[in-house]
């Protein structure tokens, strides 16, 4: 039964664009009407007419320990109970960027209060920092919906239907070309062409922003090549900036840039960093970071940042993962786990799919691997994949409703939540053939 889902749907699109707050939640690129959600525990959400759903999403990233932990819950009423908000410094903002800056291995950061305005300020600072005015991003790699981060960009621009269609033009409208122009885009995981771009065009180019593992195109894992020559850009004056919004905290305390031993001159963070409320931030050597006002020249403020709320229940989240390091061997157990099942359920069905997982992403394509590419992701056939995501959400899985998403693990999934999308998985495939 969906009846108060489809009920509130209908009455959200009458006040709310689409009757949504952020287009992936419409459903529009797997068809049918999204679920609103009630409530959620652990690794579950219930959703408006009481319908139990295991969760994939987590909040698309932030909610990797399950919802409602008992330690975030506490930590966020402690600092409640002290006021929501002061727009002056407070203690906590220097508890999380200590807690930041030792694990990331940087010297200094900044809160902002979402991904997308911790992109924004880092491609300011590297633009301030070097006095180049290019960017060059990857096609299929999203950093958030600041202008000049639109091009080429994934996530919900990769099912958008107003896309449009030229290359190297905004993928949004209302984005001024002359402002576009100023971002390049390369391939991801074509070093060639990134060496290619390099050598043409180097000396003009303040900042490469890539995401260190993809997500955002489905699950895309960098080779050992592309990482070299991304490295390489320093070479030419270019600082390297790791999009860590997802990442952060995920594969690792570290993060991507630990688990695959990258080199970035600045980190952006945002999900787990707020534990669910609204938090992004940027950092990088104290040398880089002063030059963001009032110690230097580069203007970046915010009302809500640094706001105690989300700082407390960024602290609860990162103290439980920083205290409890077993629980990134639980999330990799559990999450190789559902690769090998899902690909064992597929082929007795007869069904062709590629599972690309790191850690706790992973995205199953519906297509024959690999799938290293922007370009093989879109080959992916789509329709299958919304029929599939149908069968499992009328099975209780909420899985991303777009194929060029990561789904994410939380530990609160267990014994009893694999087996259940397995079998679910296993039913879902059948029904594909019939
Ligand atoms: N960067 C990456 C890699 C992301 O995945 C996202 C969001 O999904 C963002 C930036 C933007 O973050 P936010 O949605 O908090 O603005």
């Amino acid at each position: 039964m969906t009846e108060k889902s489809r009920w509130l749907y209908e009455t959200a699109q009458r006040v709310i664009p689409g009757g949504v707050n952020s287009p992936v939640r419409a459903f529009k690129s797997v068809g049918g009407s999204p679920r609103f959600i009630q409530s959620a525990f652990g690794a579950y959400l219930i959703d408006a007419d009481g319908n139990r759903l295991i969760d994939y999403i987590g909040s698309w990233g932030p909610m990797i320990l399950g919802h409602q932990h008992s330690h975030v819950l506490a930590s966020i009423q402690s600092a409640l109970t002290e006021g929501v908000s002061f727009g002056a410094p407070n203690a906590r903002e220097v508890e999380l960027a200590m807690m930041v800056t030792k694990l990331t291995r940087t010297e200094k950061v900044r809160f902002v209060s979402s991904g997308t305005e911790a992109t924004m300020s880092a491609l300011r600072l590297a633009r301030a920092v070097t006095g180049r005015d290019y960017i060059l991003k990857f096609r299929g790699n999203y950093h958030g919906h600041a202008d000049g981060l639109l091009v080429e960009a994934g996530s919900g621009l990769m099912t958008n239907e107003q896309k449009l269609q030229a290359r190297s033009a905004p993928s949004s409208a209302g984005v001024p070309q002359a402002y576009a122009g100023l971002t390049l885009v390369a391939d991801y995981n074509d070093p060639e062409g990134l060496q290619q771009i390099l050598q043409d065009k180097g000396n003009m180019i303040a900042a490469i922003i890539f995401e260190p593992v993809v997500g955002n195109a489905g699950v895309l894992v960098p080779t050992a090549e592309f990482i070299d020559v991304l490295h390489s850009a320093k070479e030419h004056g270019i600082l390297l900036i790791a999009d860590e919004v997802m990442t952060g905290f995920r594969l690792s305390l570290g993060g991507a840039t630990e688990r695959l031993g990258l080199k970035p001159d600045i980190l952006t963070w945002g999900k787990i960093i707020g534990g669910g409320l609204p938090v992004g931030a940027y950092g990088a050597s104290a040398e880089i970071m002063d030059f963001v006002s009032p110690m230097g020249p580069v203007y970046q403020a915010g009302t809500l940042s640094g706001n105690p709320l989300a700082m407390a229940a960024g602290i609860g989240t990162l103290q439980m993962l920083r205290d409890n390091p077993d629980i990134y061997e639980k999330l990799e157990d559990y999450t190789e786990r559902l690769e090998q099942g899902l690909l064992m359920a597929a082929a007795q069905a007869g069904i062709s799919v590629c599972v690309n997982r790191i850690g706790s992403m992973l995205t199953m394509f519906f297509t024959e691997g690999p799938v290293q590419t922007y370009q093989d992701a879109v080959r992916s056939d789509t329709r299958l994949f919304a029929l599939w995501f149908h069968e499992m959400l009328n099975r209780g899985v909420y899985w991303a409703p777009s194929q060029f998403e990561s789904i994410f693990v939380s530990a609160a999934h267990n014994e009893r939540t694999l087996e259940h999308t397995l079998q679910a998985a296993a039913s879902a495939f059948l029904a594909l053939k019939t």
